[in-house]
Order: C-alpha cells, then structure tokens, then sequence
C-alpha cells in the first residue's frame, strides 16, 4: 500500500509511461535553472507510471 506521502508526491510530479520517458526527461533538465536537481526516476507505487526525484533513497 502506498503511504500517503508518496501519494502526495505523485499527485504533484508529472508521471511518465515507462522508464525510458523518464530518463530521457532527466537528461533535459538543465541544472541551472533547478536547485534541487532530479537524479534518478523510480517506478511509482500509486500510479504505476514513473517519476523523477532529487531524493537517493528508495
Ligand atoms: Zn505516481
């Protein structure tokens, strides 16, 4: 079951079909324009898109 944190986080980040999508979204964020950079996608447990995050942990 998803907690609602990670509920809450999928709500606000834009959702990608599969991990490729995904990745190719993170290589074009230019890390100038963001302080908080993304660094990974992980496959979300709500809505079984993926996602990016600055966060290392799983
Ligand atoms: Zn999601």
């Amino acid at each position: 079951m998803p907690s609602e944190t990670e509920k809450a986080a999928c709500k606000r980040k834009t959702r990608y079909g599969n991990d490729f999508a995904a990745q190719q979204a993170l290589k074009k964020i230019n890390p100038a324009r963001r302080a908080k950079m993304p660094s990974r996608t992980y496959k979300c447990t709500v809505c079984f898109g993926y996602h990016l995050t600055s966060s290392a942990k799983k």
